[in-house]
This record gives structure tokens, C-alpha cells and sequence, in this order.
């Protein structure tokens, strides 16, 4: 495909969303061109855990829609599908330290039931009786659970923009778009476009560009340790304080301790975080966080002090104020739609996302499972709760 200046859909932002959006775009024919300010995966999608969870996530609307894009993620991963060799199955472990983190596993366990979901519980027991070897004496509860996964936002972002055949572009920053009867004028860092439709999945970019919709930037910090010796035993899975369940549900965390989240990689390292901090600069790390975080995972999983850290991040999440991703064409602008939102649950909810709206812009017909995220919902409403 030559490169031109008038497209079906131009998405701003080559993030996992905007990606999978275009790959899916493009399955169902649309001239598509996807425009990035700094380029693929460079934001939140590049600095992410990965963690494909169900468990994490609120009961209801977003543990359903975490559960389906999950099941097609799992679709996508079989016979020579996008993702295969990128998402893979692996049992989560969640444990608690607390009467609130154990009572945290107790809706949890009700929640999966309720829901019907596709994760199931497998062992729900004493930390001894768990797959795992070698936990803190702190820790009275592990429940383990079947049916997770674990997928890098990088590696999905470059996958889906692969096989894409799509026309991409960075750096070019989407800098204003004035939709009319015939479609949208996109103006750019690198002059202007025409398209049908556009989609706006700029993460936390978008705040700029959409001052209407309210969001906040969430940052959170990463460590990465070594691979640790050849005879210590990996974990199967990512190994969870309740009290992360609590901090990311609307139950709050309380007194249930610091969440932390333990996450083996392929490649013999482990992952720990992550923070959730109100503020959005993805430079900022501090020493008395990671401190923190690295004590308490020593404490949940004793052999990590003779780890050595070999480095330490943060990443932005675009957030919502009511905790709720944001997604659909805006108010008065049926041609623009929006995309953001996502926080910590991106990865997750992407493959899901980009299928359902891309069945949108092809057909106009938008999935009913999707109209509590519309935009349209901040308009109608005076004040938003934090
Ligand atoms: C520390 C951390 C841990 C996380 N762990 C998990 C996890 O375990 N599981 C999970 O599901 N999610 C997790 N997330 C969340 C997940 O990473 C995000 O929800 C997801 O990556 C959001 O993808 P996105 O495409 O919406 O945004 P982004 O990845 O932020 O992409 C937005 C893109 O838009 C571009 N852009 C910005 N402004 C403009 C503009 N004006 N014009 C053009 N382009 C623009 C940016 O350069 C960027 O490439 C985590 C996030 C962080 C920070």
C-alpha cells in the first residue's frame, strides 16, 4: 500500500489499543494509518506488566469484560493466530497476609462463582499446601487460580502493527481534528489528513486533546532482578497480595498492607510492583518506594533477597475518575471515537477493545456490552466522584 493522505481511519497512538484496533481495522478491509508522537509501545503498553487477570479486576461489568477479552485472547494465541508465542496461559496465585486481604479472598472466590467466569479456583488452601515452595511465615491463605495468562504489551503492540497492513507514522503527533459531513481534517506535527473516522487512543496524550473528557495520569513503579541461579525454581505464576485486589477494587485497601505484585519472566528474572501513585511522570522513581516494595516481597517470598536488582522504572496509566475505561465516539462526533482510560487493565482488556471497535467503524453498530465506557457519560454529569 502507498502511503497517502486520506485513509478510512487514522488512529493517534500506536499503543496496544490503538494496535489492536488497526489489526482489526484492516480484517475487515479499512484503509487504515496510525500515527504515533514518539513511536510503537512507547508509552504505558511498553512499561507494563502484563498480567492478563480476571481476578484483579471489579465484579461485574469489568471482570465480564476482562473475562471475554481474555477467552479471545486465548482464541487469538491458537492455531498460528496473532498472538501466539505472546500470550501465554499461567496460573495466578493470590495470597493473603491480613483478616482484610483473606476476607479480599473470600469475595473473590464468590465473584468467580456469581460470574460464571472462565477462571477457576484450583487450590484455595494453606501457603504450604501451594504449588509454591518457600513462601514468607507472614503469609496464612494462597489460593491459586487457573485460567490467567500473561501477555508484554510490547509484544502485542508490534504483532498486531506487523500484521497490520496498515501505514504508520512516527514521529507525528496528532495536534487538533475538526470533524464535518464528509469525515474528519486530522492536523499533525507532519501536516494534515483526511479521513472517514478517527480514533483517538493516545493513552494519557489524549488528556490534551480532549480536555472534556476528565482523566488522570496514575504512575507506577517497576523493578526488575536478576535471573537468580540455574537451580532456584521459577515461579509457575505471578504471586499477588490481596491487598492489590483491594487497591484496585472500589473496596480500598485499609489496613491490609502494601500490594504488592511478584512476577516471573521467561527469562529467569522477576518483575515486582507495582505502585499505583497519583501523578503521571514516568521518569519519577524514588528509593523509599522501592524499598518498600522490595521488602515487602522479600517478606512474601524469602529468596528474593539474594536477588540483585538490575533495574528500576515507572510507567503512566491513563485513568478515568470513575475507575471505568473510556470508550466510544464522543458526544456530537460520531466520526471521532475515543479510546483511554484503561489504567491497569489495558493489556487485558485490549484484545476485546480493539475487536468491538473496529465492529463499530465498520458497521456503526456498537456492542451493547461497551455503553457503560462511552464518553458521553462525563457530559451528563456535573461532578464525578475521585
Ligand atoms: C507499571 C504498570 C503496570 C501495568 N501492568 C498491567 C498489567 O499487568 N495488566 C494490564 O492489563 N495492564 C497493565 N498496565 C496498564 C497498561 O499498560 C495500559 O492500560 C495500556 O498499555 C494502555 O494502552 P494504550 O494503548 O491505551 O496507551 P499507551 O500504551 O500509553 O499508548 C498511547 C500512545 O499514544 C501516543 N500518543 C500520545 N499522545 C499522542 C498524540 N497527540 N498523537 C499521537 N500519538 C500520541 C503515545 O506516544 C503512546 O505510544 C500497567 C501499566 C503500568 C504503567
Amino acid at each position: 500500500m502507498q502511503p497517502t493522505d486520506s485513509y478510512d481511519l487514522v488512529i493517534a497512538g500506536a499503543g496496544i489499543i490503538g494496535a489492536s484496533v488497526a489489526w482489526h481495522a484492516t480484517q475487515r478491509g479499512l484503509r487504515v494509518a496510525v500515527i504515533d508522537a514518539k513511536g510503537p509501545a512507547a508509552a504505558a503498553s511498553g512499561a507494563s506488566d502484563g498480567a492478563v487477570s480476571v481476578a484483579s479486576k471489579r465484579p461485574g461489568l469489568m471482570a465480564n469484560l476482562a473475562d471475554a477479552s481474555l477467552c479471545y485472547a486465548r482464541e487469538m494465541a491458537q492455531h498460528n493466530g496473532i498472538l501466539k508465542g505472546i500470550f501465554h496461559p499461567r496460573p495466578t496465585f493470590i495470597f493473603a497476609r491480613s483478616a482484610p486481604e483473606s476476607a479480599a479472598l473470600d469475595r473473590l472466590t464468590r465473584m468467580l462463582h456469581d460470574q460464571s467466569l472462565s477462571v477457576t479456583i484450583h487450590q484455595d488452601g494453606a501457603a504450604q499446601t501451594s504449588a509454591i515452595s518457600g513462601l514468607g511465615k507472614d503469609i496464612t491463605r494462597v489460593i491459586e487460580l487457573q485460567g490467567e495468562a500473561h501477555m508484554l504489551g510490547y509484544q502485542a503492540t508490534h504483532a498486531y502493527l506487523r500484521a497490520a497492513k496498515c501505514d504508520l507514522f512516527w514521529p507525528r503527533s496528532l495536534e487538533a481534528y475538526e470533524p464535518g459531513p464528509e469525515g474528519v481534517r486530522v492536523f499533525t506535527s507532519a501536516g494534515e489528513m483526511n479521513c472517514a473516522q478517527l480514533v483517538i487512543a493516545s493513552g494519557i496524550g489524549t488528556m490534551g486533546l480532549l480536555p472534556n473528557v476528565p482523566m488522570i495520569a496514575r504512575s507506577g513503579q517497576l523493578i526488575v532482578s536478576d535471573r537468580g541461579p540455574a537451580s532456584e525454581p521459577n515461579l509457575p505464576g505471578p504471586l499477588t497480595s490481596a491487598a492489590y485486589l483491594l487497591d484496585k477494587t472500589a473496596n480500598g485497601r485499609g489496613d491490609a498492607g502494601l500490594p504488592v505484585v511478584i512476577d516471573p519472566l521467561h527469562t529467569g528474572q522477576v518483575l515486582i510492583g507495582s505502585t499505583r501513585e497519583d501523578h503521571g511522570t514516568e521518569r519519577q522513581t524514588d528509593i523509599a518506594t522501592v524499598r518498600r516494595l522490595l521488602h515487602s516481597a522479600v517478606g512474601c517470598l524469602p529468596r528474593l533477597a539474594e536477588r540483585r536488582i538490575i533495574r528500576v522504572f515507572a510507567g503512566v496509566r491513563s485513568a478515568s475518575l470513575d475507575g471505568l475505561p473510556i470508550v466510544g465516539a464522543l458526544p456530537e462526533e460520531p466520526n471521532v471515537v475515543c479510546a483511554t482510560g484503561f489504567e491497569g487493565d489495558g493489556i487485558c482488556l485490549s484484545a476485546l477493545i480493539g475487536r468491538e471497535i473496529a465492529a463499530h467503524l465498520a458497521t456503526g453498530q456498537s456492542s451493547p456490552d461497551l455503553a457503560a465506557l462511552t464518553p458521553g457519560r462525563f457530559s451528563s454529569q456535573e461532578a464525578i466522584p475521585a
